[in-house]
């Protein structure tokens, strides 16, 4: 029987609730799912026989209460079948690869430098089929974030700048080499979905969060009601090109006094390099330079305090900025300065002091920097695709 239009999306929006009734209690029975999502016991059973035959959930064992008759079965994600393949590249062009379970655990994490296109290509091919060979269980797809303007529709990145690439059709040449499914988004937005996939996705009170990454870029993404905040053209929300000093330096974009400009990773150096007058001894790179602030402010030092307040200012003006115009309920910030004390209460201070007063109490919360939200975001691109 073919379905039409309208049934296959509200097959999907019904096998939608069954996958989250079941993520969000892990371990759940068919009486049970039908009872929080409303739909009829009967619907459940058939979307749940759907998604065991996908390998997506399964069973495991029975209830464990004092109920009397007979013990209902339980149902959870599938843990040890099927796995999701993520890949992230960073403007560094350095490719992370990666196994996801279903409930983001993440094995077999391996980092590449790559200087073009192809050795990216070749690499992602390789590392692919090698997985395929060695693994007991299937593979759903694979899921590519990547630091860079990106038309996820299409998957075509539009821009990057490591590597170069312009209207570079990925996800197509890869569809030539590998026999799975490919999702392509931006580096920022799959470390937005992975952060609110696996640790908000359930909360009644938060529902909209903005995501702010800081490292060699400034980027930024929003999840609003549930779903990633796209435009026409891309999910990139360039947070870091947002103009706050009008006679400020000239920014990689063109324009003058970009937040990117004024508090990058060798903008911050040279600040800090012209008060500490760092020498060979020091050991200071350009890549420590978040670290090395967020270490020293313990101490409290004025000559800190002042680069941390610059910092800070900046980052509060734009930060305001975002909340005044997405009213989200969590800001999460991924910034190695997270470390410092000083520096976070001081931009809480620093935010409060411009936004609206409706949204004064709009939560600023940290997340660990690190590659794993990107990584897990890259492999729920997969899962998305599914369901939404
Ligand atoms: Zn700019």
């Amino acid at each position: 029987m073919k379905l039409k239009g309208d049934q296959k999306l509200s097959r999907r929006i019904n096998n939608r609730l069954v996958f989250k009734a079941i993520k969000k209690n892990k371990k759940i029975s068919r009486a049970d799912i039908s009872r929080i999502t409303g739909l009829s016991k009967a619907s459940v059973t058939k979307i749940v026989n759907g998604l065991m035959k996908s390998n997506i959930i399964e069973e495991c064992g029975k209830e464990d209460n004092d109920r009397v008759g007979r013990k209902s079965i339980l149902l959870q994600l599938n843990k040890k079948d099927v796995f999701l393949i993520s890949v992230t590249i960073n403007d560094l062009g350095m490719v992370s690869i990666a196994l996801n379970s279903l409930t983001g655990e993440i094995k077999n994490k391996k980092t590449f430098k790559c200087d073009c296109d192809e050795e990216i290509l070749k690499l992602i091919e390789g590392q692919v089929n090698s997985i395929n060979k060695t693994l007991k269980g299937e593979i759903l797809g694979l899921g590519i974030g990547i630091c860079g303007m990106v038309d996820s529709d299409k998957g075509v990145i539009l821009s990057a700048v490591n590597p170069n690439w312009s209207d570079f059709k990925i996800v197509n040449k890869l569809n030539k080499r590998l026999d799975i499914p490919i999702y392509l988004e931006n580096l920022t937005a799959t470390a937005a979905i992975g952060e609110w996939w696996y640790k908000y996705e359930e909360s009644k009170n938060i529902q909209s969060l903005i995501y702010i990454q800081i490292d060699d870029s400034v980027g930024s993404a929003a999840i609003i009601n549930g779903e990633l905040f796209s435009g026409s053209k891309s999910s990139n929300m360039e947070f870091g090109h947002i103009a706050i000093k009008e006679d400020g330096k000239i920014c990689s974009c063109g324009r003058r006094g970009c937040i990117e400009s004024l508090i990058s990773k060798k903008v911050i150096y040279d600040k800090t390099d012209e008060i500490f007058n760092f020498d060979d001894e020091d050991q200071v790179s350009i890549d420590d330079i978040y670290l090395f602030l967020a270490k020293k402010s313990y101490n409290e030092s004025t000559a800190h305090k002042e680069i941390i307040n610059y910092i800070s200012y900046v980052l509060g003006r734009g930060i305001a900025d975002l909340i005044n115009l997405f009213g989200p309920d969590l800001v999460v910030l991924d910034f190695e300065l997270n470390n410092s004390k000083y520096f976070f209460e001081k931009l809480i201070n620093n935010v409060k002091d411009e936004v609206l007063p409706p949204l004064k109490n709009v939560k600023i919360q940290k997340t660990k920097q690190s590659n794993e939200n990107e990584l897990l975001g890259a492999g729920v691109l997969v899962l998305r695709s599914l369901f939404l």
